[in-house]
């Protein structure tokens, strides 16, 4: 398997709450695996890993845009052409799960990697802060909370479980 990129979710957050304002490399597809729009690898990962499921999904109800709906698997999506950036969702979501600048529509084109290109996939661990992002031949290991996203991503994260 061709190498991948290994984000480490947990320390991003806590560097991301250090420093709120900080403006983080984005790692990306072109175009975009779903097609649905410029969304980042963080947000995919946050709603497949860390997003409670919740059954009567609050961010859903407090959505004023109906941007967000549950996929067959029960994961959040957010349909980025809807969303109006309120982040009612954010705010309503009692596990805090989401990262505010997902919602941010000013995003700097200079700070976006392309994950084909091997190249730019060092450049965007290089940008990211130290030890949050790094390149591996590892596979997902589960007892390391480590999950594979996709074919170039995999996630360190604590995993929620429903059972
Ligand atoms: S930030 Fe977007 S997805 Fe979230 S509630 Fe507002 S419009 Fe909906
Ligand atoms: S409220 Fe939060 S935890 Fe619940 S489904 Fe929405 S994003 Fe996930």
């Amino acid at each position: 398997m061709s190498k991948s990129i290994l984000i480490d979710l947990m320390k991003l957050r806590t560097i991301m709450a250090e420093d709120p304002s900080l403006e983080l490399p984005e790692a990306l597809y072109y175009p975009t695996p779903n097609q649905n729009g410029l969304k980042t690898i963080r947000e995919l990962a946050v709603f497949r890993f860390t997003c409670r499921k919740c059954e009567d999904a609050p961010c859903i109800a407090a959505c004023p845009a109906d941007a967000l709906e549950k996929d067959s698997e029960g994961i959040i999506n957010r349909h980025t052409n809807l969303c109006v950036s309120c982040k009612s969702c954010v705010t309503i979501c009692p596990f805090g799960t989401m990262m505010t600048d997902f919602f941010s529509h000013h995003r700097n084109k200079d700070l976006f990697y392309d994950l084909d290109s091997t190249e730019e996939m060092e450049k965007f661990a290089a940008a990211c802060p130290p030890g949050t992002v790094t390149i591996t031949d590892s596979r997902e290991s589960p007892g390391e909370n480590i999950f594979r996203l996709n074919n170039k991503v995999l996630v360190k994260d604590l995993l929620y479980k429903t059972d």
